[in-house]
Protein backbone atom coordinates (compact mmCIF):
# COMPACT_ATOMS: atom_id res chain seq x y z
CA UNK A 1 0.00 0.00 0.00
CA UNK A 2 1.06 3.22 -0.75
CA UNK A 3 0.92 6.18 1.65
CA UNK A 4 -1.39 9.25 0.48
CA UNK A 5 0.40 12.12 0.98
CA UNK A 6 -1.74 15.16 2.40
CA UNK A 7 -2.23 18.97 1.76
CA UNK A 8 -4.60 19.65 4.53
CA UNK A 9 -6.11 23.65 3.75
CA UNK A 10 -7.85 24.55 6.66
CA UNK A 11 -6.10 22.83 9.47
CA UNK A 12 -6.39 24.73 12.49
CA UNK A 13 -10.26 24.38 12.01
CA UNK A 14 -12.69 22.23 12.74
CA UNK A 15 -12.39 20.34 9.73
CA UNK A 16 -9.05 20.37 9.72
CA UNK A 17 -8.43 19.10 13.22
CA UNK A 18 -10.77 15.98 12.59
CA UNK A 19 -8.84 15.30 9.47
CA UNK A 20 -5.43 15.24 11.49
CA UNK A 21 -6.84 12.99 14.41
CA UNK A 22 -7.56 10.60 11.80
CA UNK A 23 -4.29 10.81 9.98
CA UNK A 24 -2.60 10.43 13.56
CA UNK A 25 -4.47 7.35 13.91
CA UNK A 26 -2.79 5.64 10.57
CA UNK A 27 0.99 6.62 10.50
CA UNK A 28 1.39 3.90 7.76
CA UNK A 29 -1.22 5.35 5.48
CA UNK A 30 -0.86 8.72 5.58
CA UNK A 31 2.28 11.68 5.16
CA UNK A 32 1.57 15.45 5.51
CA UNK A 33 2.90 17.27 3.18
CA UNK A 34 1.27 20.63 3.78
CA UNK A 35 -0.38 22.52 6.52
CA UNK A 36 -2.20 25.75 6.12
CA UNK A 37 -4.36 28.36 8.06
CA UNK A 38 -5.73 31.91 8.00
CA UNK A 39 -4.29 33.77 11.10
CA UNK A 40 -3.36 31.88 13.91
CA UNK A 41 0.14 30.75 13.45
CA UNK A 42 0.76 29.59 17.37
CA UNK A 43 -1.99 26.73 16.77
CA UNK A 44 -0.55 25.78 13.22
CA UNK A 45 2.92 26.04 14.97
CA UNK A 46 1.60 23.09 17.19
CA UNK A 47 0.64 21.36 14.22
CA UNK A 48 3.44 21.81 12.24
CA UNK A 49 5.55 19.86 15.54
CA UNK A 50 3.94 17.12 15.69
CA UNK A 51 3.04 16.37 11.79
CA UNK A 52 6.63 17.95 10.76
CA UNK A 53 5.13 19.35 7.16
CA UNK A 54 7.73 20.29 4.04
CA UNK A 55 5.71 23.27 4.26
CA UNK A 56 3.30 25.66 6.23
CA UNK A 57 1.00 28.48 4.55
CA UNK A 58 -0.56 31.50 6.31
CA UNK A 59 -2.57 33.64 4.84
CA UNK A 60 -1.26 37.02 5.59
CA UNK A 61 2.88 37.44 4.82
CA UNK A 62 2.89 38.98 9.00
CA UNK A 63 1.13 35.66 10.33
CA UNK A 64 3.73 34.05 8.15
CA UNK A 65 6.47 35.57 9.74
CA UNK A 66 5.02 35.08 13.19
CA UNK A 67 4.71 31.41 12.11
CA UNK A 68 8.51 31.21 11.08
CA UNK A 69 10.24 32.32 14.33
CA UNK A 70 7.60 30.17 15.98
CA UNK A 71 9.30 27.49 13.60
CA UNK A 72 13.01 28.41 14.37
CA UNK A 73 13.98 25.17 15.54
CA UNK A 74 12.01 22.91 12.95
CA UNK A 75 14.28 23.47 9.59
CA UNK A 76 12.25 20.75 7.96
CA UNK A 77 9.13 22.98 7.66
CA UNK A 78 9.21 26.03 4.63
CA UNK A 79 6.85 28.52 5.72
CA UNK A 80 4.57 30.54 2.81
CA UNK A 81 2.25 33.30 2.69
CA UNK A 82 -0.85 34.68 0.64
CA UNK A 83 -2.90 33.07 -1.86
CA UNK A 84 -0.57 32.02 -3.98
CA UNK A 85 1.06 30.00 -1.12
CA UNK A 86 -2.30 28.60 -0.75
CA UNK A 87 -2.17 27.43 -4.38
CA UNK A 88 1.15 26.16 -4.49
CA UNK A 89 0.33 23.72 -1.85
CA UNK A 90 -2.59 22.53 -3.24
CA UNK A 91 -1.38 21.65 -6.74
CA UNK A 92 1.52 20.58 -5.31
CA UNK A 93 3.29 17.73 -7.23
CA UNK A 94 4.26 15.96 -3.85
CA UNK A 95 0.82 15.89 -2.44
CA UNK A 96 -1.44 13.56 -4.15
CA UNK A 97 -4.89 14.22 -1.75
CA UNK A 98 -5.64 17.73 -0.55
CA UNK A 99 -8.24 18.40 1.88
CA UNK A 100 -10.24 21.55 1.59
CA UNK A 101 -11.47 22.60 4.83
CA UNK A 102 -11.13 26.71 4.46
CA UNK A 103 -14.55 28.39 5.18
CA UNK A 104 -16.09 30.11 3.05
CA UNK A 105 -14.65 32.01 -0.37
CA UNK A 106 -11.27 32.18 0.35
CA UNK A 107 -11.54 28.27 -0.16
CA UNK A 108 -12.08 28.68 -4.03
CA UNK A 109 -8.71 29.66 -5.44
CA UNK A 110 -6.49 26.98 -3.89
CA UNK A 111 -9.57 24.28 -4.14
CA UNK A 112 -9.74 25.09 -7.67
CA UNK A 113 -5.83 25.11 -7.76
CA UNK A 114 -6.29 21.32 -5.94
CA UNK A 115 -8.75 20.31 -8.88
CA UNK A 116 -6.68 21.45 -11.78
CA UNK A 117 -3.62 19.52 -10.77
CA UNK A 118 -5.62 16.32 -10.91
CA UNK A 119 -5.70 15.69 -7.26
CA UNK A 120 -7.90 13.89 -4.83
CA UNK A 121 -9.97 16.63 -3.29
CA UNK A 122 -11.63 16.00 -0.10
CA UNK A 123 -14.33 18.68 -0.57
CA UNK A 124 -15.51 20.37 3.28
CA UNK A 125 -15.23 23.85 1.77
CA UNK A 126 -18.98 24.05 -0.15
CA UNK A 127 -19.19 27.48 -0.60
CA UNK A 128 -16.33 27.00 -3.25
CA UNK A 129 -18.92 24.75 -5.16
CA UNK A 130 -21.81 26.53 -4.56
CA UNK A 131 -20.17 29.78 -6.01
CA UNK A 132 -18.64 28.44 -9.05
CA UNK A 133 -21.07 25.13 -9.99
CA UNK A 134 -20.99 23.87 -13.18
CA UNK A 135 -17.37 25.79 -13.74
CA UNK A 136 -16.32 23.52 -10.83
CA UNK A 137 -17.64 20.59 -11.97
CA UNK A 138 -16.40 20.91 -15.59
CA UNK A 139 -13.00 21.99 -14.39
CA UNK A 140 -13.08 18.42 -11.91
CA UNK A 141 -13.98 16.77 -15.18
CA UNK A 142 -11.57 17.95 -17.36
CA UNK A 143 -8.33 17.13 -14.89
CA UNK A 144 -9.95 13.91 -13.92
CA UNK A 145 -9.47 15.03 -10.30
CA UNK A 146 -11.06 12.34 -7.96
CA UNK A 147 -13.63 14.81 -6.12
CA UNK A 148 -14.99 13.69 -2.75
CA UNK A 149 -18.03 15.09 -0.43
CA UNK A 150 -17.20 15.30 3.17
CA UNK A 151 -19.94 17.32 3.96
CA UNK A 152 -21.58 14.66 5.88
CA UNK A 153 -25.19 14.75 4.29
CA UNK A 154 -23.39 14.88 0.88
CA UNK A 155 -20.84 11.78 1.75
CA UNK A 156 -23.96 9.73 3.08
CA UNK A 157 -25.70 10.24 -0.30
CA UNK A 158 -22.14 9.22 -2.21
CA UNK A 159 -22.36 6.08 -0.04
CA UNK A 160 -25.87 4.81 -0.92
CA UNK A 161 -25.17 5.48 -4.55
CA UNK A 162 -22.80 3.43 -6.96
CA UNK A 163 -19.83 4.98 -7.71
CA UNK A 164 -20.03 4.53 -11.42
CA UNK A 165 -23.53 6.50 -11.44
CA UNK A 166 -22.34 9.21 -8.77
CA UNK A 167 -22.99 11.68 -11.94
CA UNK A 168 -25.60 10.26 -13.15
CA UNK A 169 -28.50 9.41 -10.59
CA UNK A 170 -31.34 8.92 -13.27
CA UNK A 171 -28.84 5.98 -14.88
CA UNK A 172 -28.88 4.31 -11.19
CA UNK A 173 -32.56 4.57 -10.66
CA UNK A 174 -32.66 7.03 -8.64
CA UNK A 175 -35.96 8.87 -7.97
CA UNK A 176 -35.28 11.20 -4.66
CA UNK A 177 -32.89 12.52 -3.07
CA UNK A 178 -33.92 12.72 0.94
CA UNK A 179 -31.18 15.65 2.65
CA UNK A 180 -31.11 14.94 6.20
CA UNK A 181 -30.88 18.43 8.34
CA UNK A 182 -30.67 18.79 12.18
CA UNK A 183 -32.97 22.05 12.36
CA UNK A 184 -30.51 23.87 14.09
CA UNK A 185 -30.59 25.40 17.52
CA UNK A 186 -33.78 27.44 17.13
CA UNK A 187 -35.70 24.40 15.76
CA UNK A 188 -38.60 24.96 18.22
CA UNK A 189 -38.19 29.21 18.48
CA UNK A 190 -40.97 31.20 17.83
CA UNK A 191 -40.50 34.15 14.80
CA UNK A 192 -40.67 36.17 18.15
CA UNK A 193 -37.95 34.02 19.99
CA UNK A 194 -36.06 34.27 16.87
CA UNK A 195 -35.33 38.06 16.29
CA UNK A 196 -33.22 38.13 19.28
CA UNK A 197 -30.82 35.64 19.84
CA UNK A 198 -27.33 36.01 20.58
CA UNK A 199 -24.45 34.51 18.25
CA UNK A 200 -23.36 32.52 21.47
CA UNK A 201 -26.64 30.88 21.64
CA UNK A 202 -26.49 30.70 17.76
CA UNK A 203 -23.31 28.72 17.74
CA UNK A 204 -24.58 25.89 20.59
CA UNK A 205 -25.40 23.49 17.86
CA UNK A 206 -27.43 20.88 19.63
CA UNK A 207 -25.55 17.59 18.09
CA UNK A 208 -22.20 18.96 16.38
CA UNK A 209 -19.19 21.16 17.04
CA UNK A 210 -18.51 22.83 14.40
CA UNK A 211 -16.75 26.20 12.99
CA UNK A 212 -18.68 29.58 13.60
CA UNK A 213 -19.63 30.62 10.52
CA UNK A 214 -21.71 27.10 9.89
CA UNK A 215 -22.67 26.96 12.94
CA UNK A 216 -24.83 29.94 11.89
CA UNK A 217 -25.29 28.78 8.62
CA UNK A 218 -26.87 25.40 10.49
CA UNK A 219 -29.12 27.98 13.12
CA UNK A 220 -30.93 30.33 9.83
CA UNK A 221 -31.21 26.90 8.05
CA UNK A 222 -28.77 28.69 5.19
CA UNK A 223 -26.02 25.84 5.76
CA UNK A 224 -29.33 23.34 4.43
CA UNK A 225 -29.39 25.78 1.58
CA UNK A 226 -26.27 25.33 0.57
CA UNK A 227 -25.90 22.00 0.67
CA UNK A 228 -29.38 21.80 -1.26
CA UNK A 229 -27.14 23.49 -3.95
CA UNK A 230 -23.90 21.65 -3.40
CA UNK A 231 -25.76 18.47 -3.94
CA UNK A 232 -27.34 19.44 -7.03
CA UNK A 233 -24.23 20.02 -8.46
CA UNK A 234 -22.46 16.99 -7.20
CA UNK A 235 -24.95 14.26 -8.21
CA UNK A 236 -26.04 16.44 -11.07
CA UNK A 237 -29.64 17.00 -9.86
CA UNK A 238 -32.13 19.91 -9.42
CA UNK A 239 -33.78 21.07 -6.29
CA UNK A 240 -37.40 19.28 -7.22
CA UNK A 241 -35.41 15.74 -6.82
CA UNK A 242 -34.39 16.84 -3.10
CA UNK A 243 -36.39 17.02 -0.52
CA UNK A 244 -35.16 18.14 2.92
CA UNK A 245 -35.97 16.05 6.20
CA UNK A 246 -36.07 18.07 9.53
CA UNK A 247 -34.15 15.13 11.45
CA UNK A 248 -33.19 16.16 14.84
CA UNK A 249 -31.50 13.20 16.40
CA UNK A 250 -28.95 13.83 13.36
CA UNK A 251 -28.05 10.11 12.70
CA UNK A 252 -29.30 9.33 9.25
CA UNK A 253 -26.84 11.69 7.16
CA UNK A 254 -29.29 11.60 4.51
CA UNK A 255 -30.94 8.96 2.06
CA UNK A 256 -30.76 7.98 -1.90
CA UNK A 257 -34.69 7.25 -3.16
CA UNK A 258 -34.76 4.10 -6.04
CA UNK A 259 -37.33 3.62 -8.46
CA UNK A 260 -38.28 -0.02 -6.90
CA UNK A 261 -39.44 1.75 -3.53
CA UNK A 262 -36.06 1.11 -1.72
CA UNK A 263 -34.45 3.42 0.42
CA UNK A 264 -30.93 3.81 1.22
CA UNK A 265 -29.59 5.45 4.42
CA UNK A 266 -26.10 6.06 5.57
CA UNK A 267 -26.36 6.26 9.81
CA UNK A 268 -23.62 7.07 12.44
CA UNK A 269 -22.83 9.20 15.52
CA UNK A 270 -22.65 12.90 14.29
CA UNK A 271 -19.04 12.72 14.10
CA UNK A 272 -17.07 14.22 11.24
CA UNK A 273 -14.52 12.02 11.06
CA UNK A 274 -16.22 9.40 9.53
CA UNK A 275 -16.95 11.07 6.25
CA UNK A 276 -13.21 12.42 6.72
CA UNK A 277 -12.15 8.39 6.89
CA UNK A 278 -14.17 7.91 4.16
CA UNK A 279 -12.38 10.21 1.63
CA UNK A 280 -9.21 9.84 2.78
CA UNK A 281 -9.58 5.99 2.70
CA UNK A 282 -12.40 5.45 -0.08
CA UNK A 283 -12.62 2.81 -1.39
CA UNK A 284 -11.38 0.94 1.55
CA UNK A 285 -12.66 1.30 5.08
CA UNK A 286 -10.57 2.41 8.26
CA UNK A 287 -10.84 2.94 11.98
CA UNK A 288 -12.02 6.63 12.26
CA UNK A 289 -11.58 6.82 16.16
CA UNK A 290 -15.50 7.05 16.47
CA UNK A 291 -17.71 5.30 19.02
CA UNK A 292 -20.29 2.76 17.55
CA UNK A 293 -23.72 3.26 17.30
CA UNK A 294 -25.48 2.55 19.86
CA UNK A 295 -29.37 2.90 18.77
CA UNK A 296 -31.02 1.25 22.06
CA UNK A 297 -29.60 4.51 23.52
CA UNK A 298 -30.88 6.61 20.81
CA UNK A 299 -34.52 4.98 20.48
CA UNK A 300 -36.41 7.38 18.50
CA UNK A 301 -35.75 8.84 14.94
CA UNK A 302 -37.92 12.05 13.96
CA UNK A 303 -39.18 13.73 10.98
CA UNK A 304 -40.42 16.74 10.15
CA UNK A 305 -40.73 19.15 7.18
CA UNK A 306 -38.26 22.40 7.05
CA UNK A 307 -40.93 26.05 7.98
CA UNK A 308 -39.32 28.16 5.11
CA UNK A 309 -41.45 31.32 7.11
CA UNK A 310 -39.20 30.79 10.18
CA UNK A 311 -36.10 30.14 8.33
CA UNK A 312 -36.75 32.11 4.86
CA UNK A 313 -32.80 30.84 3.81
CA UNK A 314 -33.24 27.34 2.35
CA UNK A 315 -35.90 29.52 0.41
CA UNK A 316 -33.82 31.94 -0.95
CA UNK A 317 -31.05 29.44 -1.66
CA UNK A 318 -33.08 27.20 -3.73
CA UNK A 319 -33.91 30.76 -5.60
CA UNK A 320 -30.71 31.52 -6.27
CA UNK A 321 -30.18 28.09 -8.04
CA UNK A 322 -33.24 28.29 -10.20
CA UNK A 323 -32.20 32.28 -11.06
CA UNK A 324 -28.26 30.25 -12.11
CA UNK A 325 -25.20 32.41 -13.48
CA UNK A 326 -23.73 34.18 -10.96
CA UNK A 327 -26.68 34.04 -8.35
CA UNK A 328 -25.42 31.25 -5.92
CA UNK A 329 -22.44 33.40 -5.59
CA UNK A 330 -24.19 36.40 -5.14
CA UNK A 331 -26.46 34.63 -2.40
CA UNK A 332 -23.10 33.26 -0.57
CA UNK A 333 -21.11 36.37 -0.87
CA UNK A 334 -24.19 38.13 1.09
CA UNK A 335 -24.69 35.39 3.38
CA UNK A 336 -20.76 35.73 4.51
CA UNK A 337 -21.31 39.36 4.65
CA UNK A 338 -24.38 39.12 7.25
CA UNK A 339 -23.43 36.01 8.87
CA UNK A 340 -19.54 38.25 10.12
CA UNK A 341 -22.05 41.10 10.93
CA UNK A 342 -24.26 38.86 13.36
CA UNK A 343 -21.32 37.45 15.00
CA UNK A 344 -19.54 40.57 15.97
CA UNK A 345 -22.67 41.60 17.30
CA UNK A 346 -24.26 44.64 14.41
CA UNK A 347 -26.82 42.45 12.95
CA UNK A 348 -29.65 40.70 14.24
CA UNK A 349 -30.20 37.20 13.57
CA UNK A 350 -33.50 37.43 11.90
CA UNK A 351 -31.97 40.14 9.33
CA UNK A 352 -29.61 37.76 8.04
CA UNK A 353 -32.50 36.94 5.39
CA UNK A 354 -33.15 40.24 4.89
CA UNK A 355 -29.80 41.33 3.98
CA UNK A 356 -29.84 38.41 1.49
CA UNK A 357 -32.71 39.25 -0.06
CA UNK A 358 -31.82 42.79 -0.76
CA UNK A 359 -28.45 42.06 -1.95
CA UNK A 360 -30.01 39.58 -4.36
CA UNK A 361 -32.58 41.67 -5.40
CA UNK A 362 -30.06 44.87 -6.16
CA UNK A 363 -27.67 42.63 -8.12
CA UNK A 364 -27.99 41.56 -11.74
CA UNK A 365 -27.53 38.17 -12.22
CA UNK A 366 -25.04 37.44 -15.31
CA UNK A 367 -23.88 33.95 -17.13
CA UNK A 368 -21.11 32.38 -14.77
CA UNK A 369 -19.25 32.31 -17.59
CA UNK A 370 -15.52 32.72 -15.95
CA UNK A 371 -14.20 32.62 -12.37
CA UNK A 372 -13.15 36.48 -12.70
CA UNK A 373 -16.90 37.17 -13.37
CA UNK A 374 -17.59 35.17 -10.29
CA UNK A 375 -15.11 36.58 -8.22
CA UNK A 376 -16.25 40.33 -9.39
CA UNK A 377 -19.45 39.39 -8.46
CA UNK A 378 -18.94 38.10 -5.21
CA UNK A 379 -17.19 41.73 -4.45
CA UNK A 380 -19.97 43.88 -5.98
CA UNK A 381 -22.12 41.64 -3.66
CA UNK A 382 -20.52 42.14 -0.36
CA UNK A 383 -20.42 46.47 -1.34
CA UNK A 384 -24.09 45.95 -1.49
CA UNK A 385 -24.71 43.53 1.67
CA UNK A 386 -22.12 46.42 3.70
CA UNK A 387 -24.82 48.71 2.34
CA UNK A 388 -27.78 47.05 3.36
CA UNK A 389 -26.16 46.46 6.83
CA UNK A 390 -25.41 50.28 7.15
CA UNK A 391 -28.82 51.13 6.76
CA UNK A 392 -30.32 48.73 8.74
CA UNK A 393 -28.16 49.74 11.73
CA UNK A 394 -28.60 53.97 11.67
P1 LIG B 1 -13.41 26.68 10.97
O1 LIG B 1 -13.77 28.10 11.09
O2 LIG B 1 -13.34 25.84 12.20
O3 LIG B 1 -11.99 26.56 10.23
C1 LIG B 1 -11.68 27.26 9.06
C2 LIG B 1 -10.24 27.08 8.64
O4 LIG B 1 -9.99 27.94 7.51
C3 LIG B 1 -9.22 27.48 9.71
O5 LIG B 1 -8.08 26.66 9.62
C4 LIG B 1 -8.86 28.92 9.31
O6 LIG B 1 -7.56 29.30 9.76
C5 LIG B 1 -8.92 28.83 7.80
N1 LIG B 1 -9.21 30.12 7.18
C6 LIG B 1 -10.22 30.97 7.51
N2 LIG B 1 -10.19 32.07 6.70
C7 LIG B 1 -9.15 31.90 5.86
C8 LIG B 1 -8.61 32.68 4.79
N3 LIG B 1 -9.12 33.86 4.47
N4 LIG B 1 -7.55 32.19 4.12
C9 LIG B 1 -7.01 31.00 4.44
N5 LIG B 1 -7.49 30.21 5.44
C10 LIG B 1 -8.53 30.65 6.14
O7 LIG B 1 -14.42 26.05 9.91
P2 LIG B 1 -14.92 24.52 9.79
O8 LIG B 1 -16.09 24.31 10.65
O9 LIG B 1 -13.75 23.59 9.91
O10 LIG B 1 -15.44 24.50 8.28
C11 LIG B 1 -14.57 24.47 7.18
C12 LIG B 1 -15.37 24.20 5.92
O11 LIG B 1 -15.94 22.90 6.02
C13 LIG B 1 -16.55 25.16 5.72
O12 LIG B 1 -16.71 25.41 4.36
C14 LIG B 1 -17.74 24.38 6.25
O13 LIG B 1 -18.95 24.73 5.61
C15 LIG B 1 -17.35 22.96 5.88
N6 LIG B 1 -17.97 21.94 6.73
C16 LIG B 1 -17.70 21.92 8.06
C17 LIG B 1 -18.30 20.96 8.86
C18 LIG B 1 -18.00 20.89 10.35
O14 LIG B 1 -18.47 19.99 11.01
N7 LIG B 1 -17.21 21.77 10.91
C19 LIG B 1 -19.20 20.04 8.31
C20 LIG B 1 -19.44 20.09 6.94
C21 LIG B 1 -18.82 21.05 6.16
MG1 LIG C 1 -23.54 19.12 6.29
Amino acid sequence: MSKRCLTILGATGSIGLSTLDVVRRHPDRFAVYALTAGTRADELAVLCREFRPSVAVMASQEAAERLERLLDDVPETRVLSGKAGLCDVASAREADTVMAAIVGAAGLSPTLAAVRAGKRVLLANKEALVMSGRLFMDAVAESGAELLPIDSEHNAIFQCMPPEHIRDPRAAGVTRILLTASGGPFREHTAAQLRDVSPAEACKHPNWSMGQKISVDSATLMNKGLELIEACWLFNTTPEKIEVHVHPESIIHSMVEYADGSVLAQLGSPDMRTPIANGLAWPERIDAGVAPLDLFAIGRFHFEKPDLHRFPCLALAADAFEAGGTAPAVLNAANEVAVEAFLRGCLRFADIPVIIERTMAATTVVPADSFDTIFSRDAEARRHAREQIALLTV
